[in-house]
């Protein structure tokens, strides 16, 4: 059951757009943000409550290595929306904020131009231990802003790995920005393009057009080699897709309009419909056993009877008295 509270909170969220609105968002994140059982069993509350007015939004990641551009490209890219009428929320997922004390992408001076736009919401990353645990904030939090009615929620992230991975498993379309010089890692390219991106972006072409064509005809083709085994459905019909391979100026605002052209060739194709639905339906299964696990390893963890016996298998394992598997097996049976 929703408090009253809660329930002003709901309104708030679905309510009309403006600095109310812009109050409750920030405040029902802020709530599913929160570390506090009580507060957890409220925010759940709150998410379901939202959730029927959420899914409407293009949920787009975008990811690269720092220094790439993102911020930079983003914030032109949000700018260009807006001005075609569309409002954009700004998350982003980096789990190094918790563990340097300084966010990568959460600096609140970045996108100054952009968060300073009624018609655009920026948050930066949640800071909680774990990369499960982060991710897991965002995806709740791209619930608000759906159904506070951002019909472009943007996902941002870092480098290529695990936090890539997650926001690719949260996301419609998944970017990757690059940058020009030849000399980038292709085994890097190679297994960030060919798994996760829906779209490649070679960035800051204006510092040198030669070798920006040179990366998006290099990307081309090895994604032509390399073939497509990733997250759009590829089975030769109606619906398959080939990633595109761009060029931008994320500072000068060049290559924004045909960016979009491309994003809205996948949400005709790969990204509609049916196709849509089932790959959001994926994404919530695999999060819902992610959590469950998680959820279930952490309960083992506080369980009483195999905290005691924990120490003691451990040693047990370590002087080679008692095979791993068996004292997880034993531990096991201790949970109920
Ligand atoms: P992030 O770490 O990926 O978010 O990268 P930023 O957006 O902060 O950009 C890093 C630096 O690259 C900044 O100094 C930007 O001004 C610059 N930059 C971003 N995009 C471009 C571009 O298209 N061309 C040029 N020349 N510089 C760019």
């Amino acid at each position: 059951m929703l408090t009253a509270a809660d329930q002003a909170l709901v309104d708030g969220v679905l309510g009309e757009s403006g600095a109310n609105q812009r109050r409750a968002i920030a405040k029902a994140i802020t709530l599913l943000e929160s570390t506090r059982p009580e507060h957890r069993a409220r925010a759940d509350e709150v998410l379901n409550a939202l959730l029927p007015a959420s899914g409407g939004s293009l949920r787009l990641g975008i990811s690269g290595v720092p220094g790439v551009g993102k911020s930079t490209f983003i914030e032109a890219l949000g700018l260009f929306l807006i001005e075609r009428g569309h409002r954009v929320a700004v998350l982003a997922v980096d789990p190094s904020s918790s563990i340097s004390g300084g966010s990568i992408l959460g600096d609140k001076t970045r996108m100054e131009r952009l968060s300073v736009q009624p018609q655009a919401y920026i948050r930066p990353s949640p800071a909680s231990g774990t990369l499960g645990g982060v991710a897991e904030k965002t995806r709740e939090s791209m619930r608000v802003c759906e159904a506070a009615g951002y019909d472009v929620v943007i996902v941002e992230t870092v480098g290529v790995g695990q936090s890539e991975t997650a926001v690719a498993a949260m996301t419609d379309l998944f970017v990757l920005l690059q940058l020009p010089n030849a000399g980038d890692d292709l085994q890097t390219i190679k297994r960030g393009v060919t798994e996760l991106a829906d779209i490649v972006l070679v960035n800051k072409a204006d510092l040198d057009a030669d070798a920006a064509t040179r990366a998006q005809a290099q990307i081309t083709s090895t994604l032509r080699l390399v073939g497509r085994r990733g997250r759009a459905p590829n089975d030769g019909g109606q619906g398959a897709w080939q990633p595109a391979v761009l060029q931008a100026s994320a500072l000068a605002g060049v290559g924004l309009d045909e960016f979009w052209q491309a994003v809205e060739r996948f949400r005709q194709t790969a990204g509609a419909g049916e196709r849509l639905a089932a790959r959001r339906h994926e994404q919530d299964q695999a999060w819902m056993w992610e959590r469950i696990d998680a959820g279930l390893k952490a309960r083992f963890r506080e369980h009483p009877a195999v905290r005691a016996a924990l120490p003691e298998c451990i040693e047990q394992v370590r002087a080679g008295r008692m095979a791993a598997s068996v004292a997880a097996r034993r531990l096991l049976d201790l949970f109920h």
